[in-house]
């Protein structure tokens, strides 16, 4: 049992009174991420400026055996920054700032901390993109998008987080910094550690700095909205886009069910009746509408298409937008949000067969699917009108054993955190999970970083 007397003064002693936070100075944000699911707060709360000051915090936690949640935005939608009882959180707020814009190897290197709106401004002003891009941009953290590899609707253009992180500094469960901050494109000398730290959600070290590559700033864009009759003709749309629109950036599909609810809630009206699906095509580089509206011409000639909008202003653009991102839904009592894979040309037969299953024992549900079609990325988003513990619970079980069934993913960008950690079987093997037990025993040998997220305890799986 951990002496928490013990390690509040060891801590106490090593970090001044604005690093360090007690009792009721803690912000109530503290408890929980977006999902609204953390149940505790932290004995303590880390508030450093420094690497060095992490490093101290982290060995004196590893010293004590105690638990530690790193926390950045808070955005999340998985559970992953929640403390568990009797942690110490580590927010990495003030972490933050651009530590430097190297403009000949179009490279930005910065703290953990940075807001990642705030980023995107400096590389914009500083005439380049930074490719990672996503709904929470005004609030997550750069490191909360590193740790959780986070996606976002410029993936099938630029990738996900991974594919543009080139180096990472992380701090290891006993304080040890591993400096990694590599900004070479090539650069094949070993194991790939900061690969180790994306996507871990805080449990093998906490990531402090990082090198991101930039991409050349497009001029110009083109937005449209279209409408088609079913999922099969989205495929084949989207393979036609692929091949023929220069610079597509978003490809993002809605379900109706998605689009009438959305819309209602934004008092935005969109085509003037209701459509099977509807698609968000973006085109980045050019400088007016001509290119994206001579293909849309074509497609509805062969009959691909049903009807399409070509945004003439920022504002109309913003508004096909508004339906996609959906706040409505943050209104809708009992929200559970999903955030799956499987194979785009599998995704239309899996969303019927996903809401089947759900209706047999929810026939009132709502049930609405849309998400980053390009990345075969779906997000259901359902209300059952309840939301205890056991109706997640079972909720998750039809929808991930559907999700299973197709071989897809239970997690595509959101992460596993706590909330879809039982599940994790589903979608890795029993040799996979060892192997990340292995890792993450070596890293962190007392398991303090971010105890029971990500990985289900060892030995515990389901029958298949
Ligand atoms: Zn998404």
């Amino acid at each position: 049992m951990p002496d928490t007397h013990a390690l509040l003064d060891a801590l106490s002693q090593a970090l001044d009174d604005a690093t360090l936070l007690k009792g009721d100075a803690i912000p109530a944000k503290a408890r929980s991420d977006a999902s609204l699911s953390g149940r505790h707060m932290p004995i303590a709360y880390v508030r450093p400026t420094t690497v060095e000051q992490v490093s101290v915090a982290l060995g004196i936690c590893n010293v004590h055996q105690v638990p530690v949640v790193t926390q950045g935005g808070m955005t999340g939608l998985a559970g992953g920054a929640n403390p568990v009882e009797g942690a110490v959180a580590i927010s990495l707020d003030r972490l933050s700032g651009i530590e430097e814009i190297d403009t000949a190897a179009g490279t930005m290197t910065l703290k953990a901390g940075t807001v990642l709106e705030v980023a995107q401004k400096a590389a914009e002003e500083a005439g380049f993109l930074l490719p990672i891009d996503l709904g929470a941009r005004g609030s997550c953290q750069i490191g909360g998008n590193i740790a959780t590899n986070a996606g976002g609707i410029r993936v099938i253009r630029h990738g996900v987080t991974r594919d543009n992180i080139l180096g990472l500094e992380a701090v290891l469960a006993d304080g040890t910094v591993i400096s990694s901050l590599n900004r070479l494109r090539k650069n094949n000398t070993g194991y790939d550690l900061k690969h180790l730290f994306v996507g871990s959600e805080g449990t093998l070290g906490v990531i402090t700095r990082a090198v991101i590559r930039l991409q050349p700033l497009p001029v110009g864009k083109a937005t449209a909205l279209v409408a088609l009759l079913n999922y099969d003709n989205a495929v084949q749309l989207l393979a036609r886009a692929q091949a023929g629109l220069v610079g597509l950036t978003a490809f993002e599909i809605m379900w109706d069910s998605y689009v009438s609810f959305s819309s209602q809630g934004e008092g935005i009206t969109l085509f003037d009746r209701s459509h099977p699906f509807s698609v968000i095509i973006e085109q980045s580089g050019t400088p007016d509408n001509d290119a994206l509206e001579t293909f849309l011409g074509a497609m509805f000639e062969e009959g691909l298409i049903e009807d399409a909008l070509i945004a003439q202003s920022e504002k109309e653009s913003r508004q096909f937008w508004a339906v996609r991102e959906g706040a409505a839904y943050d209104r809708l009592p009992h929200l559970i949000n999903f955030d799956v894979s499987i194979a785009i040309g599998r995704l239309g037969d899996f969303a019927a067969a996903c809401e089947q299953a759900l209706r047999e024992k929810y026939p009132d549900a709502h049930i609405a699917f849309f998400g980053h079609m390009g990345d075969s990325n779906l997000h259901i988003a359902v209300s059952v009108g309840a939301s205890d513990e056991a109706t997640l619970h079972h909720v998750d079980e039809i929808t991930y054993g559907v999700v299973r069934d197709f071989g897809g993913s239970i997690s595509a960008e959101h992460g596993i955190g706590v909330l879809k950690r039982d599940f994790l079987d589903y979608s890795r093997s029993p040799e996979e999970l060892a192997l990340m037990h292995a890792i993450k025993k070596t890293l962190d040998p007392h398991g303090i970083l971010n105890p029971g997220k990500v990985l289900p305890p060892p030995g515990t799986h389901h029958e298949k």
